[in-house]
């Protein structure tokens, strides 16, 4: 089976729908939430997930647009456009967005939108902190977002520690027997200094996994949230990837 990854979405359609576009053939999606704030199409955001073969969990930016989650964890901007994608939301999407788990473990896989310790708020950026998640929890493959930042933690058994690796855009990465963390970095709003949408393919017959980068129309995006009056910082920084 291929598996399309995809992660923090966060409303921005003209990404998800090129990253649906190149990322084919796949045989389902595997969704790390986040897929609505900050964007300025939450609603077909969640529809264009839902309407095809997929899992999907749960992000913080899903709670806070349900209400779920409190609004002041959030800096200012995030919060001024979750409480527009409050309003925004129609009923069934909220609906799709509230019976979203927090965890799937899927065989030997594990999906969580931040880390297995606390699926919806720990920042996965060190290896100190993705060592505790080898230690604690049992997965062979952890497939998380929430940073924003493609990259891949390895276990090393016999050092007992956790190191970090950057993505290979070239070649696909072989699996193996090793314990991993994937982030395949976010599709709506990408901060690695790279504004392409990023996403990544899960190859199970291959034992491979590939990263890969998408262009996307992002004035489009830009236009639909100057026209919604969210945040501007929020507007620019779609350009930057940052
Ligand atoms: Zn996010």
């Amino acid at each position: 089976m291929r598996y399309l990854i995809v992660s923090d979405v966060h409303g921005n359609y003209p990404a998800i729908m090129a990253v649906l576009h190149q990322a084919q053939p796949y045989d389902a999606i595997w969704c790390l939430g986040d897929l609505v704030g900050y964007g300025p199409n939450p609603n077909e955001c969640v529809d264009a997930i839902r309407s095809r073969d997929h899992l999907c969990v749960a992000g913080n930016h899903d709670w806070g647009a349900l209400g779920r989650a409190d609004i002041f964890t959030f800096n200012h901007d995030a919060r001024v456009a979750l409480l527009w994608t409050q309003d925004e939301l129609g009923e069934s999407e909220r609906a799709y967005l509230a019976e979203l788990p927090t965890r799937l473990q899927i065989g030997e896989f594990l999906l969580v939108h931040a880390s297995p310790r606390q699926p919806l708020w720990e920042y996965l950026l060190d290896v100190e902190s993705a060592a505790e998640a080898f230690l604690h929890y049992e997965f062979r493959l952890a497939l998380v977002g929430h940073t924003h930042i493609p990259l891949l933690f390895e276990w090393r058994e016999a050092l007992g520690e956790a190191v970090m690796l950057m993505p290979d855009y070239r070649n696909p990465i072989y699996l193996g027997e090793r314990r991993l963390i994937v982030n395949p970095g976010s599709v709506g709003q990408p901060r690695d200094g790279d504004p392409r949408a990023a996403y990544a393919i899960l190859d199970t017959e291959e034992e491979t996994i590939e990263f890969h980068r998408v262009s996307y129309p992002v004035e489009i995006t830009q236009e639909r949230m100057r026209a919604r009056g969210l945040p501007e910082r929020l507007i620019e920084r779609l350009e930057m990837g940052r």
